[in-house]
């Protein structure tokens, strides 16, 4: 089952907060932007009428972590900040 499929077995219980956000102001001097191609949830996406930098929806997250790996929570390294899900919100993953 390739990643697409597996996505379509989740549901989302989204909460009005986001848990994860993005310094725009970071991305623009992201050369590479590994985001576009490494978020299994394409929640990034490539905003060339903001100087070059991303638009960031939360919603579809399906909270793999990768994005704290190829980018970062740390402000000296990384755009994305994280934080956790308020109670029972996100991604609901069916294992049965
Ligand atoms: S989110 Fe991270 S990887 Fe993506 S463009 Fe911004 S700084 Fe680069
Ligand atoms: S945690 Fe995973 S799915 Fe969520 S934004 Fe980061 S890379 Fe994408």
């Amino acid at each position: 089952m390739g990643v697409q499929d597996s996505l379509e077995t989740v549901q989302w219980d989204v909460s009005e907060a986001a848990h994860i956000t993005v310094d725009n102001d970071y991305c623009v001097t992201c050369e590479d932007k590994p985001c576009l191609h490494l978020c299994p949830a394409e929640c990034f996406d490539y905003q060339a009428d903001q100087k070059g930098g991303i638009y960031f929806a939360y919603e579809p997250c399906v909270e793999c972590g990768a994005c704290m790996v190829f980018c970062g929570n740390d402000p000296e390294k990384g755009a994305v900040s994280w934080s956790k899900s308020e109670g029972g919100k996100g991604v609901e993953f069916d294992f049965g």
